[in-house]
């Protein structure tokens, strides 16, 4: 499927209470292609007016409908929305990779796993949303279930939109919880065909609502609106930080997948290959624009010169294209603004003192926000390289000597969301694992993970954790504790 095929797409409203409108004051906004920076359409711009008209849609659909259905039937919506995924993994992938730039290649993979995540929280709700009974001898019995919330808000970034997206609308709505979805400004054709999915599934009218529009005005109408429950966000740490205190006054549940510099640790027996495998992929896969990147790379001072070497062998080599070639490896930044970032951090890592080594921009495709995968020699852990968060597909390459350097290293910063480490000896990687401080840690792996394992960072990376039954039972449901009598206890008689 070439590129040209897919530059005409409809212009995207929003979808509220089942239907697709127009924002309020019919105000619309252009979505740019990363690769052209030329319009790919226009986006209804949603702001306070759309977002409340959504969550009394929302709200009603709880009180009414969704809230109040068998878990069975809802099981069946939830299970018809994947199967409908399924059958449009192409035209998604493709949406994907002209929206956020993301190779062709890599948008088939996330897209394909999207529906397994319908699947997975139809399963886990039905097997693990359950409460325990304790039966105090026979005169009490005490016991827990697990209610949803209510109207809940899910704002998402542009990194891996879809993917993102139903990792959080998956287990909301399969908890019994209807959803506002407020998704990236800059990503926003993967949410609507979502939309469009779940208006094809049937699901009664105000169940699942998005909204799109800018974050400082139709996102923090979400975040400050007296009636939604939750908010479920994903994206830079400052704004986190910005939602976590707009949401107090209505003292909301919150949950914080944030920004990450996460560590790859290479020590000097590590299986080679597949350590230079890992980091090449875990830093230039997704063009960079990845949370779970190992944005630093350690590696001990034996083999850094060899390793180094296979590096820049490694960035020439890379393939650099049009996202929808599927040969392309790195595709362009989300836009002009991205891209003048991650170019001004290369110059800062220069005036640093790294020496910066990339691969080439083939000159036809130089209108596209492309940054080659870059690597920075010689760089320090206490550089602003090495402690900001830069998002792209550039990498900090440091040496080390001893464990405990790493292990130092690797925590000085202010992120704590992933680590790797690679080595041969099981003592050392149980070792390192323990005490890197990050919510996840693979340890001869790349970035794989099994949906019922936890989801989340530490430190600056975010609060609390989602994925599995942590989803579901820590933030999308409430647990409620009944407590009953089953004979005469003593009451005291005050006043008697
Ligand atoms: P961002 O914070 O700029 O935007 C994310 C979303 O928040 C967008 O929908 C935006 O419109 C909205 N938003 C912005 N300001 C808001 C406000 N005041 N109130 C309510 N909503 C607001 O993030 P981004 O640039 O889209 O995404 C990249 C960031 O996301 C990176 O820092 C990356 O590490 C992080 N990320 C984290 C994870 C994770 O799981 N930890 C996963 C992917 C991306």
């Amino acid at each position: 499927m070439s590129f040209l095929e897919h530059k005409k797409v409809d212009d995207v409203k929003l979808y509220i209470n089942g239907e697709f409108v127009d924002a309020h004051n019919a105000a619309y906004f252009d979505n740019l292609n990363p690769f052209t920076n030329q319009v790919t359409n226009r986006v209804a711009e949603g702001d306070k007016a759309d977002i409340e008209k959504a969550v009394k849609a929302a709200d009603d659909a709880f009180q009414t409908s969704w809230g109040r259905m068998k878990q069975k039937e809802r099981m069946t919506y939830i299970d018809r929305i994947a199967d409908l995924i399924d059958e449009e993994v192409e035209e998604i992938a493709v949406l994907e990779s002209l929206d956020s730039g993301l190779p062709i290649s890599q948008t088939r993979k996330m897209i394909a796993r999207a529906a397994e995540n319908f699947r997975f929280y139809s399963r886990m709700v039905q097997s693990r949303m359950h409460g325990e009974a304790y039966a105090v001898d026979d005169e009490f019995i005490n016991y827990t279930v697990y209610k949803p919330l209510g109207a809940v808000g899910l704002i998402t970034p542009w990194n891996a939109p879809f993917m993102l997206t139903t990792w959080k609308v998956a287990p909301a709505l399969a908890t019994g919880n209807t959803v506002i979805l407020k998704p990236a400004e800059l990503s926003p054709l993967s949410a609507n065909k979502l939309a469009q999915i779940i208006d094809k599934a049937e699901l009664p009218k105000g169940v699942f609502n998005v909204v799109h529009g800018f974050g400082e005005t139709a996102g923090d109408a979400l975040v400050k609106s007296e009636k939604v429950k939750a908010i479920s966000f994903t994206g830079e740490t400052t704004t986190g930080k910005t939602i976590i205190k707009n949401s107090a006054d209505s003292l909301k549940k919150t949950s914080m997948e944030l920004g990450g510099k996460s560590p790859l640790i290479v020590f000097d027996d590590a299986d080679f290959e597949r350590a230079l495998d890992a980091t090449v992929w875990g830093i230039f896969s997704f063009n960079g624009e990845r949370c779970t990147a190992n944005s630093r790379v350690f590696l001990h001072k034996d083999i850094k010169e060899k390793f180094v070497a296979a590096l820049k062998d490694r960035v020439e080599k890379i393939k650099i294209g049009d996202p929808m070639d599927t040969s392309t490896q790195l595709g362009p930044l989300i836009n002009k603004g991205h891209f003048d970032k991650v170019t001004r951090y290369i110059e800062i890592a220069k005036e640093e003192g790294c020496e910066v080594v990339q691969g080439t921009v083939p000159e036809k495709i130089k209108s596209g926000n492309f940054v080659p995968p870059t690597l920075l020699l010689d760089a320090k852990n206490k550089m602003r390289v090495s402690q900001e968060e830069i998002f792209g597909p550039v990498l900090a390459v440091i040496e080390f000597e001893t464990e405990e350097e790493v292990v130092q290293m690797a925590n000085d910063v202010d992120y704590g969301l992933a680590g790797y480490v690679w080595t041969n000896d099981i003592k050392r990687a149980h070792r390192v694992a323990q005490n890197v401080d990050s919510g996840m840690l693979w340890i001869n792996a790349q970035n794989v993970r099994d949906l019922r394992i936890p989801f989340g960072g530490m430190k600056a990376s975010g609060m609390g954790r989602e994925g599995g039954h942590f989803a579901i039972l820590e933030f999308y449901s409430e647990p409620k504790a009944i407590h009953v009598a089953m004979g005469d206890h003593h009451i005291p008689q005050f006043g008697k």
